[in-house]
């Protein structure tokens, strides 16, 4: 999803010997075709995930809006569904409004192209379903983030995040990406996945279009509480944070440090900011130090003027 077009025709090109310099879907998508789809004839099992699993009825439901799913299910003898424990749902009634959900949060389309119900192998076929828990249990217990394993991943937190749409699924390094991303990947691996959580401005935008009403960015704030209450921090980063608090916490002190901050900025040499050490600067360029504060500028422009008090704020 992240690559563009041309980034696509390169990668075909290289691997599968296609024209490098055609960028037209059509003749990419064709080419994909014709590559992957005698894999898929000649393989003896096809594996699909599962997006639902009903009890009632003992179906597997898969959504795809690519038919990618049913061809690993329908060609293959062997059927092997791999499906989390947090996808079992009890009865049809809660499917139809699940699968309503999740098609309206992730295309805004009443249903995917494919909505595919498995309840048995195809005739002289097998068909496996395993159960997967990868944690699922111990998190039910986790008393504040219990609710993200109602998920039903439509993407639309990921869609409406300005965290993600600047930075891209790949920038997360973990398998779930943007804000659902941030409280689950931490239940997997707290250690590894430590700096996560603070890759959110909070602004809540997530939790609004949530279509399960998942309290996404509450749950950001406490996995930050305690990855700062496990020591799960690095070192840096609790030394800076402790810094940002005691200056944002001082409306004096942050206005006092401010122009020199920003005068340093504007004179230290490229190599003090962009260097190895530093991950935040690779490939990234911060923007230019402005030359005035804005509390500096609204002095000189607005204040005591159009109503503003000196401090910004309307005079009573
Ligand atoms: S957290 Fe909510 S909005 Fe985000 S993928 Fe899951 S269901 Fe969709």
């Amino acid at each position: 999803m992240h690559k563009l077009r041309a980034d696509v025709a390169r990668v075909f090109a290289d691997k599968l010997g296609s024209d490098p310099d055609s960028r037209d879907v059509h003749y990419l998508a064709e080419t994909q075709r014709d590559a992957t789809r005698p894999l898929i004839l000649s393989a003896d099992t096809g594996m699909t995930g599962c997006n639902f699993a009903v009890t009632e009825t003992g179906t597997v439901v898969v959504c795809t809006n690519e038919g990618n799913a049913d061809l690993c299910a329908n060609t293959p003898n062997l059927h092997v569904v791999s499906a989390g424990i947090e996808k079992v749902i009890p009865r049809l009634d809660h499917l139809a409004v699940l699968v309503r959900l999740l098609s309206r949060s992730a295309l805004g389309s009443p249903i995917t192209q494919d909505t595919s119900h498995f309840r048995g192998p195809r005739r002289g076929g097998e068909m496996h379903v395993v159960l997967v828990d990868n944690g699922c249990s111990e998190w039910l217990g986790m008393e504040k983030f219990w609710t993200s394993l109602k998920c039903i991943r439509c993407g639309a937190c990921m869609n409406t995040c300005p965290v993600f749409r600047r930075s891209g699924g790949l920038s997360y390094g973990a398998t779930y990406a943007g804000p659902i991303g941030l409280i689950l990947d931490p239940t997997f691996n707290a250690r590894k996945y430590s700096k996560l959580p603070f890759s959110s401005t909070l602004n809540g935008s997530c939790t609004n279009v949530c279509p399960v009403k998942i309290s996404i960015h509450q749950q950001i704030a406490d996995w930050r509480r305690v990855m700062a209450e496990t020591h799960e921090l690095p070192v840096l980063k609790n030394v800076m944070m402790k810094a940002a608090g005691m200056l944002l916490s001082s409306p004096r002190l942050y206005r006092a440090a401010l122009p020199p901050a920003d005068s340093t900025l504007r004179h230290l040499p490229r190599f003090v900011v962009y260097n190895r050490l530093n991950t935040w600067g690779r490939g990234r360029e911060m923007p230019p130090a402005p030359k005035q504060t804005f509390h500096q500028w609204w002095h000189e422009n607005r204040a005591g003027k159009n109503g503003a008090g000196k401090n910004g704020m309307p005079k009573p």
